[in-house]
């Protein structure tokens, strides 16, 4: 590991000091996914969660229907904005819509956008997002080389995970989003957004140190913790850190493969 990178782990609160000692460390082939102690019956986790991601029309105020699915990012933009498909369009100053390279190798899906985000704009603002951008820069890369997103575009009310509802609704966008930049791979950061993505009840922990892929795009995704919830938990940074690994080779493989 780089100088650099040992850097950025340190801004990630991360001790490079257990580096030096491998037998310290979980590598992405020895991790194992953490068994949550809040873990549901086998039976309700193999229950797929309701939904769709491919409802591509909507109606606009002017009853006007449009297809999401053959917009580009400036109508794509525009749509959102003027969206009021869901409730979450009652509590938003602005939409969120996501920022970064459109052509980006990597897509972060976060759940919803913070009392933050919409102050400044952006997704993953403040302090988590001050994380993501150590987190990104451990792994590599600028905040500006990869595309952001989230599973819905409006803030939801204080403290209050988007249902499944207002993931219905906003759906189409995101899965736009993801055809336009065709990542290599998407990095889900969130429980709400891994289980909505890949419709499952499983906890973060079962989804996590796995390859998935989100239903219809041919695109392997990993899951990993929400950069909110490891201010809150910094000692989960360290699986983090595993995930990012697992991540980093993944991409790494594919662009192996892309130039054989
Ligand atoms: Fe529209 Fe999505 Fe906002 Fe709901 S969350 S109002 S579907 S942009």
């Amino acid at each position: 590991m780089s100088n650099q990178q040992n850097a950025y782990l340190k801004a990630m609160g991360i001790d490079v000091w257990i580096e030096r000692n491998p037998s310290n460390i979980s590598s992405p082939e020895t991790s194992q996914p953490e068994v949550s102690h809040h873990v549901e019956s086998d039976a309700k986790q193999d229950e797929p969660i309701p939904t769709p991601l491919h409802k591509t029309e909507y109606a606009v105020k002017s009853e006007v229907s449009v297809n999401i699915d053959r917009l580009d990012w400036p109508a794509l933009r525009s749509s959102v904005a003027e969206c009021h498909d869901c409730d979450l369009s009652k509590h938003r100053t602005k939409t969120i819509f996501g920022a970064g390279n459109q052509t980006a190798a990597l897509m972060i899906i976060g759940d919803a956008p913070s009392a933050e985000d919409e102050l400044q704009g952006e997704p993953f603002s403040g302090q988590a997002g001050k994380l993501l951008t150590a987190m990104l820069k451990a792994m590599g890369y600028q905040r500006n080389d990869v595309y952001i997103s989230n599973l819905v575009k409006c803030r939801a009310s204080e403290n209050q995970d988007p249902g499944v509802e207002e993931v219905t609704a906003c759906a189409p966008y995101l899965v736009r989003q993801i055809k336009l930049v065709q990542p290599d791979l998407i990095l889900v950061l969130g429980s709400v957004a891994a289980q909505l993505l890949l419709k499952s009840k499983s906890t973060l922990s079962r989804l996590r140190g796995q390859l998935h892929y989100i239903e219809d795009i041919n695109i392997p995704v990993i899951v990993s913790f929400d950069p909110a919830y490891l201010l809150r938990s910094p000692n989960e940074k360290r699986k983090a850190w595993d995930d990012l690994q697992t991540a980093m080779k993944e991409l790494s493989n594919i662009a192996n493969s892309k130039n054989l």
